[in-house]
């Protein structure tokens, strides 16, 4: 569908051409005729899929002749990255109107803090930001949404799993009642479907499929002990077809795994560089700028920052651990062979992880090769996928139930 069809402002039009955008994409498709109609939204979709501008563009063409400048959208977002990405965009897109918009995220100095609260206290039409550094600007006082308008949760399964559900529910007090909501989400977990049922009024479900990674991508599996992983990595980066990539992205799970990989790959002489929230935001930015301009060919990232990450032209993604999910596997192998370009994704396999991955080939619907090791690394884990035994559970004996425990930061 052509963008004209939609029948958005004239300047939107003319900063989506500048932007390179041709059609609409189907997220984009689906939301924008509802949002313009002030209708409630939770959708479904990954990043990767243009959900940025399904949401910003309505929202811009209804402020296009807003003239106060109120505090109008709040959109909130899980990582620091996310919030600059989505402000870069909302700047392009509103080039040829006249709105303004400010991002919010912890890790500044002082002087963000003022500018911070000079936007929330005045108003700007757009904020964006992450739920943390927002809650502690509203409970200063002086945060005036009286006259918001629309409120836009992105990523919500993401902050949900990084505990910041009180954070929402306190924020949400500090709105107006009377607003239009779009809550996108990766998955629809429980706890989404929660949120949707206690906020949204009647919203339209948008529920995009799945998608499977590009034809364009390679997929291969390794079967690995923990122990082998990083020697096996060194001697696939030397073979002769992956020399000359520029772009290398490595996602693993933990912080301290990041460290650690890093180390490893700087000591073999690479020019490796991590990205966690261990950095502080401007650090991670200039490692962002790094790897984007080729100076960095290695990045090594946990899980929590892989969404934020909105890089393309990547060569390979390495799982250096399994995916949590298939959305998420088939999000960063996504990264790569954008535009019908070709590009790698290795996934290393330990004894623990297989269960996982094999749930993961179903929803994809496609084996991924499995690779042999080499032999200087000696005997690879066999793949197994044991069936899991259903409990049954007698009156006398209660069910355990395990609290997942929230996790802040990764
Ligand atoms: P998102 O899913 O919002 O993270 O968008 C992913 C990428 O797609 C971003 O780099 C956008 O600039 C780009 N994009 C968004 N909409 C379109 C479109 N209609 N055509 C081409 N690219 C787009």
């Amino acid at each position: 569908m052509k963008f004209s069809e939609l029948k958005l402002n004239e300047g939107l039009l003319d900063a989506i051409s500048y932007m390179g955008y041709e059609n609409a994409t189907p997220i984009q498709e689906a939301a924008i005729p509802v949002i313009l109609k002030n209708r409630d939204i939770i959708g479904c979709a990954q990043t990767g899929t243009g959900k940025t501008a399904a949401f910003v563009l309505p929202i811009l063409h209804k402020l296009a002749a807003k003239e106060d400048t109120s505090t109008n959208t709040l959109i909130i977002v899980p990582t620091r990255e996310l919030a600059v990405q989505i402000e870069q965009q909302i700047q392009g897109l509103s080039y040829f109107v006249s709105v303004g918009s400010k991002a919010i995220y912890g890790g500044g100095g002082g002087k963000d803090w003022q500018e911070e609260k000079e936007a929330l206290q005045h108003g700007t039409d757009i904020i964006v930001a992450t739920p943390g550094k927002l809650l502690s600007h509203i409970k200063l006082g002086y945060v005036d949404f009286s006259k918001l308008e629309h409120l836009i949760l992105d990523e919500a399964d993401r902050m949900l799993d990084m505990g910041f559900a009180d954070d929402l529910n306190t924020i949400f007090k500090a709105l107006p009642a009377k607003r239009q909501n779009i809550f996108f989400s990766a998955t629809m977990a429980s706890g989404i479907r929660k949120l949707a049922h206690n906020y949204l009024h009647q919203p339209f479900e948008i529920n995009l499929a799945l998608s499977k990674p590009a034809e364009g991508v390679k997929q291969l599996a390794y079967l690995a002990f923990d122990e082998q992983k990083n020697k096996l990595l060194d001697l696939l980066l030397q073979e002769d077809q992956r020399k000359n990539y520029e772009r290398i992205i490595l996602f693993t799970s933990t912080k301290s795994k990041v460290s650690d990989i890093v180390r490893f790959f700087k000591r073999q002489g690479y020019k490796a560089k991590g990205i966690s929230s261990n950095l502080e935001q401007d650090e991670r930015e200039e490692v962002l700028r790094g790897f984007r301009s080729g100076r960095i060919p290695l990045l090594v990232a946990t899980d929590v920052m892989s969404r934020g990450i909105d890089i393309k032209e990547i060569n390979l993604v390495i799982n250096y651990d399994c995916p949590g999910d298939a959305e998420d596997y088939v999000h960063r192998v996504g990264r790569t062979a954008r535009a019908n370009t070709e590009g790698e994704a290795i996934t290393l396999i330990n004894p623990k992880d297989m269960r996982r991955f094999a749930k993961i080939e179903t929803l994809i619907g496609y084996e991924v090769p499995k690779s042999p090791l080499p032999e200087s690394l000696g005997a690879a884990p066999e793949w197994s996928v044991p069936v899991k035994k259903k409990k049954s559970y007698s009156n006398k004996k209660k069910r355990p139930f395990k609290k997942k425990p929230n996790q802040k930061n990764s």
